[in-house]
């Protein structure tokens, strides 16, 4: 086993071997150098094919129509296309957002910069457990609401909203749905044929692809998604987003689509196992508590809070783990994380949260090595502690959370 140990996949995942090869090949001479746009020659025409590959690659994964793909530069830029373009192609039929509290900066942000514009945005509550109910969903519809955006797998918790539900009310109300899918797009299957889902992101880093590629579903069957462009220049990608297409990042991304569709079923599961092993041995230490959902969760993200210890000081006891307090965005502003207290997470609580977040190179031996080296943290750390209490831990008042499965 290799230290440092890396659980925090949910801020990045190393490109796969697979995805670098491929991607090294692109750059050359003797590779997919040529401007995908250049159609009078050779050159131009092989790095457009090896573009237009790629983008049935990300559709596959996604069960969308290639010509519902549009690259970008990752989930941020996808974010910032979906709202912003819709909100302003649709400005005349309505001015309404709605969103939830626990999503990702790349969402909330831009609907602060959208309500500078005049725009009007919910901000929807979610349960202690991080979903986000149907009710409050349709409790905020309006006459003038154009879009609802919600995150399918959350980065921070794992939680897993039920999009499915969703899809169909916003559908049977004639409102767009988009969904910020970086943490779920090649790990949980999404079928975009049969959903209601009209506008989706994707980022390859999150997904053993570079860093700086991403993609955006905009839906063209049954109604297209109008979206009124970010960029504009060369009209590439329908005019949707001028540039010079990234044909290495793009075909590596294709790469890590293909890879992560063959096998994401094993990867399912070997994480699932992982997880139940990092929980189980966890669990053990007393008083920890589960911060996300007990069945409907994505097991590549565990978040814990140990009571009567502070993350910083368990971060800092445990250089040879790279984990995450909150989100790695969060990290740096070292605030409790919005997300957590969104949930209703007392502040000692979400301060004291610590993510673990596991991948496809995640090893047992890495798992139990964690499991014992936060034990030993955690027990220093809490007899440290003047206000933890000697003796029996199962006297505190502690929601344990259920060991469970992904329902
Ligand atoms: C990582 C992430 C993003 C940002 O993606 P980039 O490709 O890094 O811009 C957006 N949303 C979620 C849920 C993420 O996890």
């Amino acid at each position: 086993m290799r230290l440092p140990v890396y659980l925090d996949y949910a801020a990045t995942t190393p490109v796969d071997p697979r995805v670098a090869d491929l991607l090294g090949r692109c750059l050359t001479q003797d590779g997919l150098f040529g401007n995908p746009s250049s159609s009078t020659h050779h050159f131009g025409r092989r790095a457009a094919e090896a573009v237009e590959t790629a983008r049935g690659q990300v559709a596959a994964l996604l069960h969308a129509d290639a010509r519902e793909i549009v690259w970008t530069s990752g989930a941020t830029e996808s974010n910032n296309l979906a709202l912003r373009g819709v909100m302003r192609a649709h400005r005349r039929r309505g001015r309404h957002l709605i969103t939830s509290k626990t999503e990702h900066k790349a969402v909330l942000d831009v609907c602060r910069g959208l309500e500078q514009d005049g725009c009007s945005v919910t901000y929807l509550d979610p349960e202690p457990d991080g979903s986000i109910t149907l009710e409050r969903l349709a409790d905020a519809l309006r006459p003038d609401t154009l879009l609802v955006s919600l995150m399918h797998v959350n980065n921070e918790t794992g939680v897993v909203q039920d999009l499915e539900a969703v899809g169909a009310l916003t559908r049977s109300r004639g409102i767009l749905l988009h969904v910020d899918a970086a943490q779920s797009a090649g790990k949980l299957p999404i079928d975009l044929s049969a959903s209601a889902i009209d506008l989706m992101s994707l980022s390859a880093h999150k997904l053993y692809g570079p860093k700086g590629v991403g993609a955006l579903f905009a839906r063209q069957r049954p109604h297209q998604v109008r979206l009124e462009p970010l960029l504009r220049g060369g009209g590439q990608e329908r005019g949707l987003r001028a540039g010079t297409l990234a044909v290495h990042q793009i075909v590596a991304m294709g790469e890590a689509c293909r890879i992560a569709r063959v096998e994401m079923d094993h990867d399912q599961s070997r994480l699932q196992a992982l997880r139940d092993r990092l929980w189980q041995g966890l669990a053990h230490l007393g008083a920890v508590i589960l911060n996300g959902h007990p069945r409907r969760y994505w097991p590549g993200i565990l978040n814990l809070s140990f009571s009567g210890v502070a993350a910083e000081a368990l971060l800092a006891d445990l250089p040879e783990i790279a984990l995450a307090t909150g989100s790695a965005c969060a990290s740096a502003s070292a605030q409790a994380s919005h997300v957590l207290r969104a949930m209703g997470c007392d502040a000692a609580r979400s301060r004291g949260a610590i993510r673990f977040s596991l991948g496809r190179f995640t090893t047992a031996a890495e798992i139990d090595y964690t499991v014992q080296a936060v034990g030993a943290a955690v027990a220093r750390l809490r007899a440290l502690s003047p206000f933890w209490p000697s003796g029996n831990l199962e006297s505190l008042s502690v929601d344990w959370g259920a060991p469970a499965r992904t329902g």
